[in-house]
């Protein structure tokens, strides 16, 4: 019999598994009992919404069958089964999504923490036994086959008999170790703890058959007869529970259960809803943002629910992409069950239910960040750059949903501020909403832009998402108050009289000014004296609605249409450096020359910009120290 090879990140996955120290082994069962569900899920749908398949059975469980004598531990389903295809395909790579998630945990040794913090899935079996085989007949095929493994050096596959359409598992417990009792999971209390603790809200029976040590393995169907047979979960599915009987370990181990995050979720809400439209829902909001959540890979989506019927695994038009980070599930029997994705976007329903859920969620995280500040910031440092996107998008569409949601560093409190909190200690002769653009906090807080502000006692909220200030631009004001850049031409700020030039002086000023910028010629729009600045000579101001740091990201982007924002080089005139401009303007026009494109080339790297030409730079510098 040919031998196949696992691919090599399943390998190693399975090794790790195999040699596991987690000390949670019993994860495994969840896992299998959880596959099963699955399955049954995707017969129980297909029975129901096809009419030709009327005639087929209902009796839908899942069994669980432990064998002491042998050693072993089926697990039986009477689900939708695999093709031989699909024993090839499902159980040779390891589940798609889990798998990147791996790679990026690669720095793990023992592999604790992949097992403990995400689901392993079917590979979990793997914690408990060193041989592991799978048999299955698949829906619609009248033939069954045999996968089987003994770790990581590979499986094989063969036909084998099997009557009724379904998988069964059977593992080979692992012989005790010293700091392992595997025993413990051929005990059949121990296996109902866990069953209970884990599987409970699984909607079809999980049954336990205790006396049926002498069939041999494959045999399951004949077990039909058997009377040692006890349900063990509850069946009834977390969100029909009434919520005082439920406490934050469920809520968490449906979450686990469920795959939708490897955290533990910052929010559960659970809602019941009878109305216009009724409907029952869990819905989860995870502390830590998914590897992928920020690329295109990222599907959002809750799962759907027709009257305890899955219909659809991730329906995204219950979610707007701004919330597309939460994670759940929503049964409604106003939902029909043959509906088609294409019908359920225009769904009058589907509308309304995501609707109500829109604003449960807003008005939950509105709470949150009432209530637990602490948790609030975990989940917005995760999330928070996708609410700044919701403002931004949909052409602003969205702002009043968002705006009390974000946040932003603020130079006085030196932690993250809401809008409202900024705004309600605004002095009174403050006008504008201040913020300052750069790479980090500590890069924002040398700006030299940012003094005056400061100065004045203003409060500065500091952007360093790519996103910040397109998101304020499009929301344009807060509590009628508008947003400023310190950067920008005018800042709405009075200066002091004894700063002020005579007439004289501004007019001669203004020819030195002209003559700096012909030679800085297209590259800014103006020099001027700058109302701004204290202890640096020099620093780059625009104008018009493009700001200097947009331009930077714009232009990082592919496709960019190379967009200049409109530079203006200010000038400190109390500063030394700019006594000496004036000493040379009239004596040296070379000397001119280069102060003026050292002094522009300096703006530029204080903000973050490069220098067209480097060389020229040095160059110049070292003109300079000759
Ligand atoms: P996941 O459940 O996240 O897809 P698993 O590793 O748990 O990942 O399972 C891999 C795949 O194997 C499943 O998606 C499913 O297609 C298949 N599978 C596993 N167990 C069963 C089962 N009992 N019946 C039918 N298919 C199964
Ligand atoms: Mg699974």
């Amino acid at each position: 019999m040919e031998k196949k090879q696992f691919k090599a990140e399943s390998k190693r996955l399975l090794d790790l598994m195999i040699n596991s120290i987690y000390t949670h082994k019993e994860i495994f069962l969840r896992e299998l009992i959880s596959n099963a569900s699955d399955a049954i899920d995707k017969i129980y749908y297909k029975t129901l919404t096809d009419e030709s398949l009327k005639f087929e059975r209902d009796d839908y469980y899942v069994k669980v069958i432990p064998d002491k004598e042998n050693r072993t531990l089926r697990i039986c389903d009477t689900g939708i089964g695999m093709t031989k295809e699909e024993l090839d395909n499902n159980l040779g790579v390891i589940a798609k999504s889990g798998s990147l998630q791996f790679k990026k945990e690669n720095e793990l040794k023992d592999g604790y923490d992949i097992i403990g913090q995400f689901g392993v899935g079917f590979y979990s079996a793997f914690l408990v036994s060193d041989d592991v085989t799978v048999i299955s007949k698949a829906f619609g095929s009248d033939k069954a086959y045999k996968w089987h493994s003994k770790g990581a050096e590979g499986y094989t596959i063969e036909p084998y008999n099997k009557e009724k359409v379904g998988t069964e598992i059977i593992l080979k417990i692992k012989e005790n170790t010293e700091d392992e009792n595997y025993d413990d999971y051929l005990e059949e209390h121990t296996l109902k703890t866990i069953i209970k603790k884990y599987s409970d809200f699984i909607r079809y029976p999980i049954k336990m058959d205790i006396n049926n040590k002498k069939l041999k393995e494959g045999s399951e169907d004949e077990y039909e007869e058997h009377i040692e047979e006890q349900t063990i979960n509850s069946m009834v599915p977390i969100w029909r529970k009434n919520k005082n009987e439920l406490n934050k370990e469920d809520y968490e181990n449906f979450y686990a259960e469920k795959h939708y995050g490897f955290d533990k979720p910052v929010k559960y809400i659970h809602t019941s809803v009878d109305g216009i439209v009724s409907y029952n829902a869990i819905l989860f909001i995870p502390e830590k943002t998914p590897y992928d959540f920020y690329t295109k890979e990222y599907e959002k989506g809750l799962e759907l629910y027709s009257n305890g019927v899955l219909i659809m695994n991730k329906c995204g038009d219950l979610l707007p992409d701004y919330f597309g980070f939460v994670k759940g599930i929503v049964d409604s029997e106003d939902l029909s069950l043959n509906i088609s994705r294409e019908i359920l976007q225009h769904d009058r329903q589907l509308k309304l239910i995501a609707k109500n859920i829109k604003s449960k969620i807003k008005n939950e995280l509105e709470n949150l960040l009432k209530n637990n500040r602490e948790s609030y910031e975990k989940f917005y440092d995760s999330f928070g750059r996708q609410l700044k996107y919701g403002i931004y998008s949909d052409f602003g569409m969205n702002k009043d949903v968002l705006e009390d949601l974000i946040m932003f560093y603020s130079s006085k409190e030196k932690k993250m501020v809401t809008l409202s909190e900024y705004v309600d200690r605004m002095p009174e002769d403050q006008k504008y909403i201040y913020y300052a653009v750069g790479e980090s906090n500590e890069r924002i807080e040398k700006l030299p832009q940012i003094e005056v502000v400061l100065d004045k006692g203003y409060e500065i909220l500091y952007f360093t998402d790519d996103v910040d200030e397109f998101a304020i631009k499009v929301l344009m004001k807060y509590k009628d108050k508008e947003f400023k850049s310190v950067s920008s031409g005018d800042l709405g700020i009075e200066v002091d009289k004894k700063d002020e030039t005579s007439n004289e002086e501004d007019k001669e000023n203004k020819e030195l000014f002209e003559s700096m910028k012909e030679i800085l010629a297209d590259k800014v729009k103006d020099v001027r004296a700058s109302k701004r600045l204290k202890n640096h000579p020099v620093c780059l101001a625009n104008e018009g609605e493009l700001s200097i740091e947009m331009e930077k990201i714009l232009n990082s982007m592919p496709n960019n249409q190379n967009l200049k924002a409109d530079k203006v080089l200010e000038i400190n005139i109390n500063h030394d450096v700019f006594r000496s401009l004036r000493n040379i303007y009239e004596s040296d026009k070379d000397r001119l020359k280069l102060y003026t494109k050292l002094l522009y080339n300096q703006a530029l790297l204080i903000e973050g910009l490069s220098i067209s030409d480097p060389v020229e730079f040095t160059n110049n510098i070292c003109e300079l120290m000759k």
